[in-house]
């Protein structure tokens, strides 16, 4: 049996009709570029997260850019933020030319360790970026109360993580903004690229409003120099229609996830540790071996999908190896080498996971041997 990691088809086919009437919409309508569903979706997200407003934009990173850049981030800044998470957490903070200032992750949930961010800070940290990695809430709470105490912004990375949350509280809501991303494998994604930032700050929000078209709020007179980075109506419609049913699928994860847990436990392989105060929405199931390379090729004899995040940490890729060599990250360097994801999407059947934890099962056997 061939098993993808991911299976964006069954998604599409599922809501074939209704995604296929809100585009034939879009299309008749004449009107492409912020229109009446960019404008509903922005609320809808809102809503849902439970902040006053949400902007969009082009895509995820435009979100982290726009979002940094809005609050003066730029050179001379530091922004303390994890070395595990996808490129675009760090070259976010980068491109506004700000400095990234990695902390160690926490070993169980593979996110920032609060713990290790209060010696990062120094008079020129402006900012903590807590990516909610592999859909499951950084520390919120412990990350707010060092922000306050040190008057730094929080914003927080919930790209893999939309409806989760943290101690009763929606991601997107719990830092002082929050970026996402609409990609197509994110839990909501569209059919292209799209973001989002939510937040409680007006000003903030109307900053970033003027900074994705262009640095105007009339058009053809520019205050600011600013970005093109604005979500289309065909997205915005697609997405309006999965939001309706991100809730249901976030716990169909959930409840595949609970059965992974059940099929794999006693094994000899690190399962994902869920924390105890949060709903953790697995954008992917993690596992962790020390004989990682072996499993793979088991796994790829077999057609069964699995995917490495992420082959680096981000201060040893190649564009900031060099600013970076002489910082060492123990629970970081350790993880990566080992960590892998298996199948896992809310089409997927008991009958494809079954057979992914028995293959898989007899393949962590053959290593025992
Ligand atoms: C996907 C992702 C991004 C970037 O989003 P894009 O829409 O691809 O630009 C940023 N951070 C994290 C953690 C992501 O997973």
């Amino acid at each position: 049996m061939k098993i993808p990691l991911i299976d964006l088809r069954a998604g599409y086919l599922s809501l074939q009709d209704e995604i296929n009437s809100a585009v034939t919409s879009v299309l008749s309508s004449g009107n492409y570029i912020l229109g009446p569903n960019v404008q509903a979706l922005e609320k809808e997200i809102a809503d849902y997260c439970g902040t006053k407003f949400a902007v969009s934009v082009a895509n995820g990173t435009d979100a982290l850019v726009l979002c940094l850049d809005a609050y003066g981030i730029g050179p001379g800044d530091e922004v303390i933020t994890t070395p595990y998470s996808f490129f675009a957490t760090a070259e976010a903070i980068s491109r506004v030319g700000a400095t990234p200032v990695f902390v160690d992750i926490d070993e169980a949930s593979y996110n920032i360790d609060y713990k290790k961010i209060e010696n990062s800070i120094t008079k020129r940290t402006k900012a903590i970026l807590p990516v909610h990695l592999f859909g499951q809430p950084a520390p919120m709470d412990n990350i707010m109360d060092i922000a306050n105490r040190y008057n730094l912004i929080v914003i927080e990375d919930a790209c893999q993580a939309i409806g989760a949350s943290f101690r009763g509280r929606k991601t997107g809501s719990l830092g002082h903004a929050a970026c996402f991303s609409f990609f197509p494998t994110k839990n909501l994604g569209g059919y292209g690229d799209g973001g989002m930032i939510t937040t409680n700050n007006e000003e903030l929000a109307g900053r970033i409003r003027i900074l994705r078209a262009h640095g105007s709020s009339k058009k053809y007179y520019n205050s600011i120099i600013g970005y093109n980075s604005r979500l289309d109506e065909l997205q915005a419609a697609i997405l309006r229609v999965k939001l309706g049913h991100l809730d249901s699928w976030n716990e169909a994860r959930r409840v595949k996830a609970e059965r992974y847990n059940n099929l794999l436990q006693g094994q000899g392989i690190k399962l994902p540790e869920a924390g105890s105060e949060l709903e953790h929405v697995y954008h992917l199931y993690i596992l962790r071996h020390p004989k990682r390379a072996e499993i793979i090729e088991g796994l790829q004899n077999r057609q069964i999908g699995c995917g490495i995040y992420y082959p680096l940490p981000l201060h040893r890729q190649e564009a900031y190896m060099l600013e970076y060599s002489d910082i060492y990250l123990p629970v970081v360097e350790a993880v990566y080498k080992e960590t892998f994801a298996i199948p896992l999407f809310p089409e997927m059947t008991d009958e494809q996971q079954t057979f992914v934890a028995a293959e898989l099962g007899k393949i962590l056997e053959e290593i025992e041997r």
